[in-house]
């Protein structure tokens, strides 16, 4: 397992949005941010070996990070063709190379029922736009339905709204950091050159009978 530096050192050469997109929310997870996200997932045991799934992958970062720590299958779902043309490049140019299935499509409304719990790892948009707010409840529903476990970034103030969905899921929260969320100015209305956005990242386990609903018992 390469140290929590190595792989911060390795994410932060990966390639960020082209022209990002204000309407998917596109601002790229930061290398630190990344690492230690999948550095924690990695220590619970939640990344070697795993199925890996990132929601909403962008440019592949957390996807690629996951496929470095050992997944034993890295997937990133990303509806934006032109993002994932970016984490394509970006994931056959870390070294060590590694293998990531790409999937272009709605990671709101997966057209997958893995039969083993996966691992989802995601920064999904937050919903600061246009009202959108917690745009981020449809990908927790996600987590919910597909994953063992998940760990998701999420705005500072999102720790009540966690903790209540998780609860009514069936979830459990068990692991929570603050982090800074360092976004460049890509945005036409961003006034500052760096913006610094309070986030906080979650890890939950989710309780996921082995019955898929709609198969009988
Ligand atoms: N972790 C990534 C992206 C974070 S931004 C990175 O660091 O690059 C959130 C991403 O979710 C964007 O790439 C956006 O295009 C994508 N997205 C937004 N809504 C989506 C949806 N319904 N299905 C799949 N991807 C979505």
């Amino acid at each position: 397992m390469s140290t929590k530096r190595a792989l911060e050192r390795t994410l932060a050469d990966l390639e960020g949005f082209e022209e990002p997109r204000v309407d998917l929310e596109q601002y790229p997870t930061p290398a630190d941010l990344a690492a230690n996200l999948l550095h924690l997932a990695d220590l619970q045991g939640d990344i070697a070996g795993r199925t890996v799934v990132d929601l909403g992958a962008g440019t592949g970062i957390l996807a690629i990070g996951a496929a470095l720590r050992r997944a034993g299958r890295a997937v990133g779902v990303e509806r934006d063709v032109d993002a994932l043309a970016v984490a394509r490049r970006n994931a056959s140019r870390v070294e060590p190379a590694v293998a990531v299935d790409w999937i272009r499509g709605d990671a709101t409304r997966l057209p997958l029922c893995p039969d083993s719990p996966v691992t989802v790892v995601m920064n999904p948009p937050f919903g600061a736009q246009r009202g959108r707010r917690h745009a981020d409840r449809a990908f927790l529903e996600t987590a919910a339905e597909i994953g063992g476990v998940s760990y998701s970034i999420h705005n500072a103030d999102s720790h009540d709204f966690v903790e209540a969905f998780a609860a009514d899921e069936g979830g459990t929260v068990t692991h929570a950091f603050a982090a800074i969320l360092d976004v460049g100015r890509q945005f036409p209305f961003h006034e500052e050159e760096t913006r610094a956005i309070d986030v906080e990242v979650f890890r939950v386990e989710w309780d996921r009978s082995p019955d898929v609903e709609g198969e009988s018992a």
